[in-house]
């Protein structure tokens, strides 16, 4: 979901009230977060969405367990449907286990600002000065940006809607434009291993 510099009332990043946005490029007073009139700030539109989905998980997980256990203690010849349960019960396990940052970082955004990309994910809180990033592809429909320092890529990720992306770097392109004369090469490369 996207919010405007106009309809931007408090740091995205610490919470403080933010004074209306101008052309000048501004700062937080807590924080240092930096924008204007151009900055847009990305969060998800239902952050909720995943306490839902947890609370389904953990309502069936104890059912499913109880199978996995009855499986498990008779080994020798598990029906089909122990089986099915079984498995369906390790498969919720590891989606839980995935998704535990998510439900732990509630504040998530991406915010395009005058003195770059400044991003809070489940795993990092990032700013990334224009001139620190060397490119951008995306890893499935998520943006990773490359920097040119010998420091690991930042992936984008659990912020953007559905179909999002193109106008974050529609919007991406705009601002850098204005405030670092100078467009960030977006490759439409395909899988690139070097994150982890
Ligand atoms: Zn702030």
């Amino acid at each position: 979901m996207l919010t405007t510099a106009h309809q931007l009332q408090h740091c995205p990043e610490c919470g403080a009230a933010l004074p209306a946005a101008t052309e000048m490029a501004q700062r937080c007073a807590e924080c240092g977060f930096s924008y204007a009139a151009d900055s847009v700030v990305f969060r998800p539109a239902r952050p909720w969405r995943i306490y839902l989905l947890f609370a389904a998980a953990l309502a069936i997980l104890p059912g499913l367990l109880s199978f996995l256990e009855t499986t498990l203690a008779r080994l020798e010849r598990p029906t089909p449907l122990q089986t099915l349960f079984a498995a369906a019960a390790i498969i919720l396990l590891v989606w839980c286990g995935r998704r535990l940052r998510v439900l732990l970082e509630p504040n998530r955004y991406v915010a395009i600002t005058p003195s770059g990309v400044a991003a809070r994910t489940p795993r990092i809180t990032a700013r990334l000065g224009w001139h620190e990033m060397r490119e951008i592809t995306l890893r499935g429909s998520i943006p990773l940006i490359y920097r040119h320092a010998n420091e690991p890529p930042v992936l984008l990720e659990w912020v953007f809607d559905p179909g999002e992306v193109d106008l974050f770097r529609a919007e991406l392109q705009n601002v850098s434009r204005r405030w670092a004369q100078q467009v960030i090469p977006w490759r439409d490369a395909q899988f690139r291993s070097d994150l982890d």
